[in-house]
């Protein structure tokens, strides 16, 4: 077995990827198949994820669009549709408009007709066409005859003032975290997330180093009694994983795994829900081991933005 400290990482690579090349990257922390990753791997992969519905891949992409030439008519039938996921600000003569594929994808399926969502949708499927697979027949230029869409580029993005930065910035942070800490992440419910399966990983592999990894407690000292019993349990446990798998499927095995195992998250969302997550989980309230990891995530995004609160 392999006792690992928590950590996470604030994807900055990603951000300067392509939008099919952040999708890949993240959705294969499901099945931890990194290293299928190649320079042809990634729109194969997309789109066989659109297709079996493993919707939550399409929301770890964020766009920006800045929409200009509506009427007040049409931004008043955009508003009545009640987009979900999706922000919308006005800025002098223009829309701000961010959401993930998923929700464009999702609102093109429900109201595709009207002149705006077509406008932003048509913008996106002219250069990712699989992306909008089975929501969009093709553009609509007499529909959306004076609208002009533009992608704001994330360099412009983080120029925007505190309050619309706040909305329209997506952050995606990875974190290496037990799974105690992932079940309390994941009641974020505006965050999307993506999450290392143990349906699909099976430890006794290779690449996993035939081995189940756990994250160290931080309730007690390694030197302690209490630490050498949450060892040994972690031993034994690893033992009747690795005993059941000789005879049935990772899901079946993983009946017996603990909080304590390791586990990989991707939690994407805009910079004020990250303020609204600090702001709760480095509460002394919180569990200690959120804290653990979440007070020096909150200092990191604060050095960087330190006009927001
Ligand atoms: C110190 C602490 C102790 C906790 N203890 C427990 C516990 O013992 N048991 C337990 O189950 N949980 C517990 N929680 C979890 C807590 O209740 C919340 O679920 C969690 O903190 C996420 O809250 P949130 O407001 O960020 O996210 P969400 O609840 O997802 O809310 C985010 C936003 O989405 C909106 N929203 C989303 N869905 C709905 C909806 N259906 N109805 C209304 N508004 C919605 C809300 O208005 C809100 O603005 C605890 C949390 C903390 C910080």
């Amino acid at each position: 077995m392999q006792i690992v400290e928590p950590s996470f990482e604030i994807q900055d690579d990603l951000d300067q990827a392509s939008l099919v090349i952040r999708l890949e990257a993240c959705g294969r922390i499901c099945y931890k198949s990194e290293e299928k990753i190649s320079r042809d791997s990634a729109l194969p992969f997309v789109t066989k994820i659109a297709e079996y519905g493993h919707n939550s891949v399409l929301e770890m992409a964020a766009v920006t669009l800045r929409v200009t030439g509506c009427s007040e008519e049409q931004i008043a039938e955009l508003l009545a549709c009640e987009p979900r996921y999706i922000f919308i600000d006005r800025v002098a003569d223009a829309l701000l408009v961010t959401g993930s594929i998923r929700s464009f994808r999702e609102l093109s399926q429900r109201v595709g007709h009207t002149a705006l969502v077509r406008a932003m949708v048509d913008f996106q499927a002219g250069s990712h066409p699989y992306l909008f697979e089975g929501v969009w027949s093709g553009p609509s230029p007499e529909l959306t005859a004076g609208i002009a869409v533009k992608k704001l580029p994330l360099a412009e993005v983080e120029l925007l003032e505190p309050e619309l930065l706040a909305r329209h910035r997506f952050l995606g942070v990875k974190f290496i975290i037990n799974r105690a800490v992932t079940h309390e992440l994941v009641r974020h419910r505006p965050c999307s997330f993506l999450q290392e399966s143990q349906r699909y990983c099976r430890y006794s592999q290779d690449k996993f180093g035939n081995q189940v990894t756990f994250v160290k407690p931080m309730f007690y000292a390694e030197d302690s009694p209490e630490y050498g019993l949450w060892r040994e349990a972690m031993e034994r446990t690893e033992q009747l994983y690795l005993q059941l798998l000789e005879t049935s499927t990772p899901q079946a095995a993983r009946t017996v795994l603990p909080n304590s195992c390791k586990t990989e998250i991707i939690v994407y969302c805009n910079l004020a829900e990250w303020s609204h997550i600090f702001r709760l989980r480095c509460s002394p309230a919180a569990e200690p081991s959120m804290r653990e990891i979440m007070i020096p995530l909150a200092a990191k995004v604060k050095e960087r933005y330190p006009q927001l609160d």
